[in-house]
Order: structure tokens, then sequence, then C-alpha cells
């Protein structure tokens, strides 16, 4: 007979991100919120979509909302709101998920790649001063800056103002990962020119389906953000003042976002006190997150740097629990994007960071013994 007790349970795979965790707090509510948008039928831009305007601008403290249909898309607005285009430099960061360098060459402007610090993952200023004078010598125009705020922290935004002031460029913030998060005590979403965010469901404010959100505090921009939002739409839709897109925000996903704004504020609290776990457990084996003292962040990635990443990566992966190298090929080494031009001095940091990096299983709804499990295989594989 065999003993049971020797056959080795087979533990729950641990995603790194578990939306089904939060389907069962809300999802009887959620489930109530689709019902009234097929009740009454508005499925594009009904009731739910301006009170999830309303209810963001709340959070955040910009004067202008404007929904729109993915983080991308919401990138793409601000620049067709500003008509950059062919000839005009804007500078992101390497070291980001590929949408950030992509909605550049998608207005036809030439996307100029800034190095990171190595310790928040955010731009480094003085990288973005060598990327300025690089765009310039090769005949660009520089007009835009977009600092991303990565993993949920928000990048140094004041340095990078006072840059993007000396050389007059408008910085768009790709807070996609980081909505909610605040810098110097501020929101991101009040602080720059023009704020992007997403609701892609695994962002910490997603909805169940794909959206996002423009914030400013400019009446001018947000007047054209809505129009690009609609096919460049004037004050009906027989007249049409600019080149724009099919890029709204719809019902069923704002009734979606709108319960999940109710708990948004509670799931930054859970996934904060998981991050003090991870730090106090992993600290002294690993890298742990570096969070700037005037910074909060909303924790889209728990990421770590070791030496031993991949024997950490293997070691969590034979436990099955997942893990995500963000971003194991920097922007600037992908064929599409080899072509455009690089800050003075290369980006050493976004090349070492693509070395050592893996993002660790976190949700809000992590428990304790899971990640007690997590820490014990990573010390074990670090050291
Ligand atoms: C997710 C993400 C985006 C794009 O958002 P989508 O809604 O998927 O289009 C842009 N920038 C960053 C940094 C992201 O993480």
């Amino acid at each position: 007979m065999r003993d049971t007790a020797t056959v080795p349970v087979a533990a729950a795979p641990v995603p790194l991100i578990d939306l089904q965790a939060q389907r069962q707090r809300i999802g009887s509510r959620i489930e109530a919120a689709i019902k009234r948008v097929l009740d009454h039928g508005a499925y594009i831009m009904g009731p739910e979509v301006y009170e999830a305007e309303k209810r963001l601008a709340a959070l955040c403290g910009a004067q202008h909302v404007v929904s729109c249909s993915n983080g991308t898309s919401a990138m793409v607005m601000a620049l067709m709101a500003w008509d950059i285009g062919r000839g005009d430099a804007v500078f992101v960061p390497s070291f980001t998920f590929t949408a950030t360098a992509e909605v550049a060459a998608i207005v036809g402007a030439t996307p100029v790649f800034v190095d990171v610090l190595p310790d928040t993952f955010n731009m480094d200023p003085d990288s973005l001063e060598r990327a300025i004078a690089v765009a310039e010598q090769t005949g660009l125009k520089p007009r835009v800056v977009i600092p991303v705020d990565l993993f949920g922290q928000p990048a140094d935004h004041d340095a990078i103002r006072v840059i993007a002031d000396t050389h007059k460029l408008y910085v768009l913030d790709d807070a996609a990962q980081s909505f909610g998060a605040s810098y110097k005590g501020r929101k991101l979403g009040a602080i720059a020119d023009i704020t992007a965010t997403s609701f892609y469901p695994s962002k910490p404010l997603g909805c169940y389906g794909d959206g996002g959100a423009v914030f400013t505090n400019n009446e001018e921009w947000a007047k054209k953000l809505m129009q690009v939002r609609v096919h460049g739409q004037g004050r009906d839709r027989n007249e049409n003042v600019r080149i724009g897109l099919t890029a709204r925000f719809d019902s069923i996903q704002a009734a979606v976002l709108l319960e999940k704004l109710a708990i948004f504020e509670d799931e930054c609290a859970a996934r904060d006190k998981i991050a003090a776990r991870y730090d106090a457990g992993l600290k002294g084996h690993v890298t742990t997150p570096f969070i700037r003292p005037d910074s909060t962040c909303v924790w889209a990635q728990y990421t770590i740097r070791s030496p031993r990443r991949d024997r950490i990566v293997a070691a969590l992966g034979a436990k099955k629990i997942s893990t995500a190298v963000f971003y194991a090929k920097p922007i600037h080494m992908q064929p599409p994007y080899r072509g455009f031009p690089v800050a003075g001095s290369g980006l050493p940091v976004t090349e070492k960071l693509a070395q050592d990096v893996v993002s660790l299983p976190m949700h809000p709804y992590l428990a304790p013994e899971v990640q007690d499990e997590v820490i014990a295989t990573v010390c074990g594989a670090a050291s």
C-alpha cells in the first residue's frame, strides 16, 4: 500500500496577478453592474462612462478626464492633440512596455531613447539632457518627453519638468502602471501636462477588458482630446475639425471600473502590506525595490534585482510560482526600433537591468503562506 503521506501534494500554481481572487470578492456586484448596462442599452458613451470620468477626476485631482479605449490610444490621443508628427523627437525610456515608444512612431514622430536610473528604474534626467542633444544634432525638433512611472512608482517629475521647461517640451506622463500613486503629495494625473493611463485587466486599476483615460488641467487640450477620441468630431457628427480615431471607453467596461474603484484604495493598501512583507523577507538576499521617500507606489509589479536571476526564475518555476522578466529585451534592441536614436553614452543601465530583474507574484489577495514560500525559494536560489 502506498503511503499517501509521502506523495507530494501538487500545490496550486501561483499566478503573477490573480484576478479570479478579486472576482470572488466583487463578482456579484460586477454582474449586476453589467446587467444594468444591458438593460439600458447605451453601450457607447452611456451614463457609466461619464460617472467613471467624474470619479477618476476626483481621485487624482485632475480638472479634465477623457476616458478612452486603452492606454496606448490614450497616449496617441495626446500626441495628436498636440499635432506631434514628422521631424519631431519624442523622448522615451527603453526600459518600459513597447507602447511608450510605439505611440511616437504611430504619429510619424521619432522616439529617442533615454536611460533609466538603477534604483527606481525610472527616467534618468541626465540621460534625458544627453538625448535632447542627440536629437538636436540629428536635426529633429525636441517636442515631447514621456516619463514612465514604472512598476507603480512615479518618475522624478520635478527634475524632468525643469529640463522640459528649458527645452520647451510637453510632458506626457505614461502612468499606465501607476495610476493612484503620488509624488510629493500630489497624485499622478494632476502633475504632467497630460497623463495617460490604462485599465488593462492586470494594471493596478483595471477593468475586465481594454480601457484607458487621459488627464489634463488644460481646457483647450481636453477639448482636442475629446475631438480626437471620436474621429475629430466638432460640434456634431456633421462637422470634422481634425484627424481623429475611434477610441471611446465602452459602457460595460466603465461599469466594471466603477465597481473596482470602490475597492481600489483598499487593494492598494493590501499590495503595500505585501510589498513590506517581501521587503522584510528578501532584504540582504536580493536587491529589493527602492521607493523614493517623497513618493508612494501602487505596486503594478514587485521587481527585484539579482545576479542569480535565472536561478531564481527556475527555482520558483519548479514550484509552479509564476515570475516575469519585465523587460528582458529593451525596446531600442527590438527590430522595429533599432534605427531610432539613443541618448549620448548609450543606455547601460537599461541593458544591465534586462539581465538581472525579475518580478514576483504581486496582487492584493496573495496569501501570507504563499508569500513565505516565494521568499524562502528566492532566498534559497539567491545565495
Ligand atoms: C500597459 C501599458 C501601456 C499600454 O496600455 P494598453 O491599455 O495595453 O494599451 C502603456 N505603457 C505602459 C508602461 C504599460 O505598462
